[in-house]
């Protein structure tokens, strides 16, 4: 039982990806790159939680920023119907 926790931890370290904003160059979310935004949202157009998205906490909450603000101005959808 306890080899099999510590296998299943180990296996979460390994797939543990870096945030994508943190590795690369660009560090800045713009709110008018819908592309990138676009990358970040479910099927139904929902913002997708951090655990899929594997970003880190401040890019997170920034994304939800950028993403709100460009669903404001209409680059992205609210809902997909
Ligand atoms: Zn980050």
């Amino acid at each position: 039982m306890k080899i099999r926790i510590i296998r299943v931890a180990l296996k979460l370290m390994v797939n543990q990806k870096q945030c994508f904003f943190c590795t690369s160059n660009n560090k800045v979310i713009d709110y008018k790159n819908a592309e990138i935004l676009a990358k970040f949202l479910s099927a139904q157009k929902k913002i997708v939680p951090r655990r899929r998205s594997r970003l880190c906490a401040s890019h997170q909450r920034k994304l939800a920023m950028a993403i709100k603000r460009a669903r404001f101005l209409g680059l992205v959808p609210y809902t997909l119907y």
